[in-house]
């Protein structure tokens, strides 16, 4: 099998040789804070923020912070009070923002649904995607071997357009998920700007993904990439769990016909003995160290 190689051109990155010999002005830096009030900040965010903070201060940059309470079963009020005391104790602060507007308002994702209606139906038009009917557990069933720590299983393709395994009628009442068909065998590739060089292969290190939800919300990378673009972010900061989704979202950028921001993935927060916390771990809530007495300064380093 031959893989395709293709390149994703960066946009006027102040680091690209391009930029030099072009017109072309830098874009002045945009970094984002995108928490999700679903609970307490955890310490493994907060630490993230952090690094993207001083990355926006070091370029003089913007700092937006978005609020990514799309999934409303789960965020609550309480949640985003919390949310807004505990980033302020942390020592972040941000320029635009759900509560300060902005020119590219508004900032919490509930308010955003207009963006990302407009995308999927572009991705509809232009046949990027198609409408899947499978639940988690038909996923995992068609899998052979599930690989253990794969952030999601790959998806077999059921309800691909042409495939054999095709439903061929569904009842009405079928909640349907619309699936973006990835380039079997293309390697994309991008340079993280902590964690260097990286590659990843369609259909092999990752599958057809899911951008709107049986629920009729946009799914985490879809809205993602609708927001970055729309907000002018030049930089995403996130952690490096997130290293294979960029690739996912960088096939999504360009099939919205946008271009993608750098990237810089920070190494997760660990235990002593290197095992990753679990994101909801409770004991790492910022309110609850901040109960035992620790300060901001003992708790931003690793
Ligand atoms: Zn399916």
């Amino acid at each position: 099998m031959t893989s395709r190689t293709k390149r994703f051109d960066r946009h006027s990155g102040l680091n690209s040789p391009r930029s030099t010999s072009s017109t072309q002005v830098p874009r002045p830096y945009r970094g984002r804070l995108a928490p999700s009030p679903t609970g307490y900040l955890h310490l493994g965010h907060a630490r993230t923020f952090w690094v993207a903070q001083q990355r926006a201060l070091d370029q003089d940059g913007v700092l937006v912070l978005r609020n990514e309470d799309l999934d409303q079963a789960r965020c609550r009020p309480g949640f985003v009070a919390a949310m807004y005391e505990d980033l302020a104790w942390f020592g972040l602060a941000w320029q635009e923002g759900p509560d300060r507007g902005g020119p590219m308002a508004p900032y919490s994702q509930s308010q955003r649904l207009e963006f990302y209606r407009a995308a999927i139906d572009q991705l509809r038009t232009r046949g990027f995607v198609y409408p899947c009917t499978c639940s988690r557990q038909d996923v995992l069933r068609a899998l052979a071997a599930p690989h253990a720590g794969e952030d999601e299983p790959l998806y077999p393709g059921t309800c691909r357009p042409g495939s054999p395994a095709r439903p061929a009628s569904r009842a009405p009442s079928t909640p349907v998920s619309w699936r973006f068909r990835v380039p079997d065998g293309e390697t994309v590739e991008f340079v993280d700007g902590h964690d260097g060089p990286q590659a990843f292969v369609a259909g092999k290190d990752f599958g057809d993904f899911v951008v709107w939800r049986p629920d009729d919300l946009p799914a985490y990378q879809l809205a993602v990439v609708v927001d970055d673009a729309a907000m002018g972010i030049t930089e995403v900061v996130r952690g490096a769990d997130l290293l294979k989704s960029t690739a996912r979202q960088m096939l999504l950028y360009r099939a919205l016909g946008q271009a993608p921001p750098q990237f810089y993935h920070c190494p997760l927060v660990t235990d002593a003995s290197g095992v990753r916390l679990a994101k909801r771990h409770d004991a790492l809530a910022l309110r609850a160290l901040r109960q035992q007495g620790l300060r901001p300064e003992d708790l931003r380093e690793g």
